[in-house]
């Protein structure tokens, strides 16, 4: 038995020497981890993709990780979800509840809780992030920050549901530091910050085929844009924490998701054309997927999520004041997921890295969109704030006793 005096004492003493080491050898290289969000993938709808072998990248992913559906918060929307997972806070506390609130649309400046990516830049963290939702006008970060979701500009002066490209955005800075934009306007491209605004029910009557085959053309062309900015920012700007998000698939499921003549809201002019239209956005994502990839070594976490589903339209749901609270505008739409009961349309998690377990199935709804960045901090081994809802998802590490893997 060590006497209590000295044990005290020999705490002291090892608490002391990290920072003697520290004097002599350089610190430990911080884990890297690469996000991925993908707006409304839903497992039901790319399981057979995966069957198929038209996902292998992702499949991939699901044999050297953990994966499963992802509860989401009520009547889920982007700028509601992500603001979410951001700050692993309610809607109400962390105060971005929609796309509108308080009658003007959703942005940074209305964030009342801290993100995870400002804890990290205070921990130290070099961190990078691109197009992703409710992140306009950017907020200083230690590394860059590239707008997605909701940023303003030309043709898109409320910001929602549509694309500026980075030379039009107004009403906020798209790009943190300022200076990177210039830089990215020349290596990258003039590039969409968004996916296409949907078409109006008026211009489709009577150019159906014509019309859906242009949109989808332009939805192709933003996916690779946005593929060659996450190359060349992965390539080019390196950082710790890399934070990358895709918008179109959601999209497209709104208005071309393959419904049947007993749905709500069936029009075979339009819902006959390109039966395959929203299956394929998961196909092309898993192109961007594999492009990303590249980056990824043994020692890099990889975690892709969906902040939730996408579903058929229900007749009660119509009724509901809060129906349609997405994407209605004049589009004919035909599926959303702001439904009442988030669970109806779960979103998807896959995480893979050194010491995440591999092959493994999260049974049911037992990871939330809170849990993610509580997860993420503790990668980087940062204590996760009391004021959090989430919690660390223990379940995908090997040993849930470890402080985490770090990077040798
Ligand atoms: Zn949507």
């Amino acid at each position: 038995m060590v006497p209590r005096k000295l044990f005290l004492l020999l705490s002291v003493f090892l608490l002391a020497l990290p920072v003697f080491g520290q004097q002599q050898t350089p610190p430990k290289p911080k884990p890297r981890v690469i996000v991925v969000g993908v707006n409304g993938m839903e497992l039901d709808m790319i399981r057979p993709l995966l069957l198929k072998g038209q996902m292998p990248n992702l499949a991939s992913v699901i044999e050297r990780g953990a994966y499963g559906k992802l509860r989401t918060v009520s009547a889920p929307n982007c700028p509601r979800v992500y603001s979410t997972l951001f700050t692993s806070t309610y809607p109400e506390e962390h105060g971005v509840t929609g796309f509108i609130v308080g009658g003007i649309t959703a942005n940074t400046n209305m964030l009342k809780q801290e993100p995870v990516w400002s804890m990290l830049s205070k921990g130290g963290i070099t961190v990078g992030m691109a197009n992703v939702p409710a992140t306009f006008p950017v907020m200083p970060v230690n590394g860059y920050m590239i707008s997605g979701m909701l940023t303003r500009g030309k043709n898109c002066e409320d910001g929602v549901l549509c694309a500026p490209k980075l030379s039009e955005v107004m009403g906020g800075d798209a790009v943190y530091p300022k200076s990177m934009q210039p830089e990215l306007l020349k290596k990258v491209g003039d590039f969409y910050i968004d996916c296409e605004r949907m078409p109006a029910a008026g211009d489709l009557k009577g150019h159906e085929t014509e019309l859906i085959d242009k949109w989808l053309g332009k939805v192709q062309v933003i996916r690779e844009q946005q593929t060659r900015l996450f190359d060349y920012l992965l390539t080019e700007h390196p950082t710790d924490f890399t934070f990358l998000a895709q918008s179109c698939e959601d999209r497209t499921g709104h208005w071309l998701y393959p419904i049947t003549p007993f749905n709500v809201g069936y029009n075979p002019s339009v819902n006959n054309v390109r039966l395959d239209a929203f299956p394929n956005q998961y196909i092309a994502f898993d192109k961007v997927l594999g492009a990303i990839l590249k980056h990824v070594d043994e020692n890099t976490y990889l975690v892709i999520f969906s902040d939730h589903g996408i579903k058929p339209l229900r007749e009660f749901e119509e009724k509901d004041p809060h129906a349609h609270m997405d994407h209605e505008k004049t589009t004919p739409v035909i599926a959303k997921h702001d439904f009442a009961d988030g669970d109806d349309v779960p979103g998807s998690f896959f995480a893979m890295g050194p010491g995440i377990k591999h092959d493994l199935r999260l049974m049911g709804l037992a990871a939330s969109v809170y849990d993610v960045s509580p997860t993420l901090l503790h990668i980087y081994g940062i204590e996760q704030p009391k004021h959090m809802r989430g919690r660390i998802l223990t379940e995908i590490f090997e040993s849930s006793g470890d402080k985490v893997a770090v990077k040798k």
